[in-house]
């Protein structure tokens, strides 16, 4: 590892060199002392034509990247994460719209990214021997997916309301799972403790500050296949937040090394059953005005009572014009149907959340829109079929609406 980052803290602002068990700010905390990592963004922009062609001339995975990921690529992990299609959907001539699909990451979710940072930074710390992580399932499963094949142990605290395909695709990979009763918030809690406990390397969201260097290769892959252009608006579905702050941060690099000429409008996509989100930006960030609530929606991936990383997605829809809306779980399900049926793109309920908040709020006339995909519908076919959205017992052809 070289010092070609630090952290700074989204709180206080105040700056950190690297340190190997640095989660979040020591004066912050961590519940509010989210870091972000950052680069030396002149160095990069004094030399951008000589780092376009560099991008462009390596193999095509998300480590092309590698002068604004804050691990060298010869310390990466085996498996090749990245480069997923840009699809283009044929559906209006007002706009034009495209599909970024990370649901063909190898373990099926954007996740990918993430973990495969994850996993190549504990591989090179010889005293980290197990890494473990909270997940509703998709972090867990890109993490074992990871971690399959090394000398890593892999320990996986789930909720109890984790889709069975999930567990067992955790499972098939050879990860070790403890359920936990409650949601994410409390299975989150208790990995930290055992991460603290026993100094395991912890991968949870929200906590780990590389998580999003890893999830804003997205950002930069959407960029490049666009010939180096930024779309103007994107959709991104928000559970913990995370997601969405790497797809800002993607963009907001690229544009600070001045590799394009501008950040697109980000709209966030919540369930209503899961808005804390939604409410705090209608409140202005304000936290002491917005409960946590209870939560009640079928898209697991995006069911969350507090996001961990709020900061950093008020940041992405503030600093960028955009907005959060909230879809319901019917609107959730036909969306999974169209996408699949117009697109040929299997998407899981959290994954086609995006794709709802397009029809919701359609891209401007003349707009370059992408929908970001982040999860395979093959992950979650049971709340599918609970829904009753889909009839599988009805054989005619049904078309794209
Ligand atoms: C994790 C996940 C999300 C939400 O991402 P956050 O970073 O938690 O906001 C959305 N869709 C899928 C498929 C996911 O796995
Ligand atoms: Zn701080």
């Amino acid at each position: 590892m070289d010092n070609k980052f630090s952290f700074k803290c989204l709180n206080c602002e105040q700056e950190y060199k690297y340190k190997k068990n640095l989660y979040f700010c020591e004066s912050c905390g961590c519940e509010k002392g989210i870091l972000d990592v950052v680069f030396n963004y002149k160095i990069l922009e004094k030399n951008n034509t000589e780092l376009k062609k560099n991008f462009s001339s390596r193999n095509r995975d998300m480590w092309r990247y590698k002068e604004l990921l804050p691990l060298n690529d010869i310390y990466r992990d085996h498996i090749n994460i990245g480069w997923t299609p840009l699809k283009s959907l044929k559906y209006n001539i007002d706009f034009k719209v495209f599909i970024k699909d990370d649901s063909k990451l190898p373990s099926g979710s954007l996740k990918d990214r993430a973990s495969s940072l994850a996993v190549s930074l504990a591989l090179n710390n010889p005293q980290i021997s197990t890494i473990a992580a909270a997940s509703t399932g998709n972090a867990a499963a890109a993490l074992a997916c990871m971690c399959a094949g090394t000398k890593l142990r892999c320990i996986i605290y789930v909720p109890d309301n984790a889709p069975k395909e999930k567990v067992a695709q955790i499972r098939a990979y050879g990860a070790e799972v403890i359920e936990v009763s409650g949601g994410y918030d409390e299975a989150f809690s208790e990995c930290l403790k055992a991460c603290n406990k026993h100094g395991w390397y912890n991968r949870s969201t929200g906590i780990n500050p590389f998580m999003t260097e890893g999830k804003k290769t997205v950002s930069f892959e959407i960029c490049e296949q666009l010939d180096w252009s930024a779309p103007d608006v994107i959709y991104v579905p928000i559970g913990n937040g995370c997601i969405i702050g790497a797809v800002y941060k993607g963009f907001y690099e690229l544009h600070k090394v001045g590799l394009i000429e501008k950040i697109p409008r980000i709209i966030g996509v919540v369930s209503k059953g899961s808005d804390y989100m939604y409410r705090l930006w209608k409140n202005n960030g304000d936290e002491s005005r917005t409960e946590s609530t209870s939560i009640n929606t079928k898209a697991t991936s995006i069911s969350v009572k507090l996001p961990k990383d709020r900061l950093k997605a008020l940041r992405a829809i503030n600093k960028t014009n955009g907005e959060i809306i909230t879809v319901t779980d019917d609107q959730i399900f036909e969306s999974v149907l169209e996408l699949a049926r117009c697109s040929g793109t299997f998407a899981e309920p959290g994954g086609a959340a995006s794709y709802a908040g397009f029809k919701k709020v359609p891209p401007k006339k003349n707009e370059v829109g992408v929908i970001l995909v982040t999860g395979s519908g093959l992950k979650d076919i049971s709340s599918l079929l609970a829904s009753g959205t889909l009839d599988i017992d009805n054989i005619d052809y049904i078309q794209c609406s």
